[in-house]
């Protein structure tokens, strides 16, 4: 029995909220917080049981304090933006409340994922007795886990890894990202990276590609080098690890209208002024995209995330694959959302379920990989996100 404050009604907000709910046990009581009150109630209103609901700024660290003081709950699950993570951890650490996220922080005005400025809350987390667990949506997140679980049950030492995002899903929609177009086109148009004998390696942006066959009637598809967080934290904690990539999935269509927005200044994040007034081009892009929570009716297709997994076993050479197919419109008829805020939420809902049961313990700030895979594997495929391993 525990009490739970969601921050974030957005895409994957919904999902948190809607698993959380129906699972009273362990989520007793439950509190959705957002910039806009009203998508907060909307979400509420699709339930079963009652939640309470409230405004915040969560770049107000008073005001989060406040809430926070005011619900009086044993975890925050931040599904804002990455934007607000610093706040949010502080006003955990002045109200004595454990804290979850799924995106580590980036400053609004430097598109750039980087651990160090959350791993520096290690000493004041744990000096509290209070637990920070990072990442915990499906990349980062999930794929963490199939690491920790590779290095715990089939590999003496990983190798290379090849962590691997497919989203074969059709919205129908000439142009829009399925979770915040903000975080999403700053992700895909940052320079490429990668891990290589204790090394990081940078490549132009979409400059590296390959065709990887998916499993599962989905095929082969092409395949681009992208840099993704949970390969900073993976590089430290993997044993012997010589090479890690992240790869992404995007259409033509995608990377056509991605092409043509870059070209005329549209994904920019510094600002410009127009007509007297200073305005972000990417924040005004957004403003005129799909939302994506409005993408669940219209998707359909199937996503496969996974990590492709070389290394040795008793001596041995040992290749293996580990992945989720996710249904698009299950997803939808589930919870109203489309696969990737729901690949995203129901992790992060299973996640604050370790921490509230007492299965992930610790005081410190956390990544995935650091904890024990199996409870948190057993507990994701029963909250629909089942995996498979296939050895080469
Ligand atoms: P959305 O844009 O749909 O939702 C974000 C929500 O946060 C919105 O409701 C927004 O409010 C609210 N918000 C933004 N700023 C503030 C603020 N200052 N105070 C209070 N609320 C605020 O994003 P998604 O749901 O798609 O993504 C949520 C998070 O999940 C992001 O951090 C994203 O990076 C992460 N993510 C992680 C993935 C993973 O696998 N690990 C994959 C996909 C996403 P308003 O509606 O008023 O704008």
């Amino acid at each position: 029995m525990a009490k739970v404050l969601i921050i974030g009604a957005g895409g994957v907000g919904q999902v948190v909220t809607h698993k959380c709910a129906r699972d009273p046990e362990v989520f007793s009581e439950i509190c959705l917080a957002s910039r806009t009150k009203q998508k907060c109630d909307a979400i509420a209103g699709q339930l079963s049981r009652p939640i309470e609901t409230a405004q915040v700024d969560a770049d107000n660290v008073p005001e989060l304090v406040t809430l926070i003081n005011r619900f009086r709950p044993d975890l925050v699950i931040n599904v804002a933006l990455p934007y607000q993570d610093l706040h949010i951890m502080d006003a955990c650490l002045e109200t004595g409340v454990h804290y979850l996220d799924t995106a580590n922080y980036e400053p609004l005005d430097e598109a750039r994922f980087c651990y160090r400025w959350q791993w520096e809350y290690q000493d004041r987390f744990r000096e509290k007795g209070l637990m920070a667990l990072l990442g915990s949506g499906f990349d980062p997140g999930v794929t963490n886990v199939y690491c920790a679980r590779a290095q715990k049950h089939h590999f003496d030492e990983i190798h290379e890894l090849d962590i691997i995002d497919c989203n074969a899903g059709d919205h129908g929609q000439p142009f829009a990202t399925n979770f915040n177009p903000e975080i999403n086109i700053r992700e895909v148009t940052a320079k490429g990276r990668f891990w290589e004998k204790g090394q990081w390696q940078e490549t132009p942006p979409l400059s590296v590609s390959r065709i990887y066959d998916f499993p599962e009637g989905i095929g082969p598809k092409k395949i681009y080098l992208l840099y993704h967080e949970e390969l900073e934290s993976l590089a430290q904690n993997l044993k012997g690890l010589k090479r890690a990539s992240f790869w992404m999935t995007f259409s033509d269509n995608y990377l056509k209208h991605l092409e043509v927005l870059q070209n005329v200044g549209m994904t920019r994040i510094d600002p410009i002024l127009y007509n007297g007034v200073e305005i972000v081009p990417l924040q005004f892009l957004k403003a005129l995209l799909p939302d994506p929570g409005s993408l669940g009716p219209l998707t359909t297709g199937k996503t496969c995330i996974g990590c492709r997994i070389k290394g040795v076993k008793d001596g041995k050479e040992k290749e293996y694959f580990i992945y989720n197919i996710c249904d698009h419109r299950t997803c939808y008829e589930e919870v109203g959302s489309q696969a990737v805020s729901y690949t995203t939420g129901v992790p992060a809902m299973v996640g604050a379920k370790m921490m509230l049961t007492g299965k992930w313990t610790g005081a410190g700030v956390f990544n995935m990989e650091q904890l024990d895979p199996d409870p948190f594997l057993a507990e994701v495929a029963k909250q629909g996100l089942p995996w498979t391993e296939t050895f080469y």
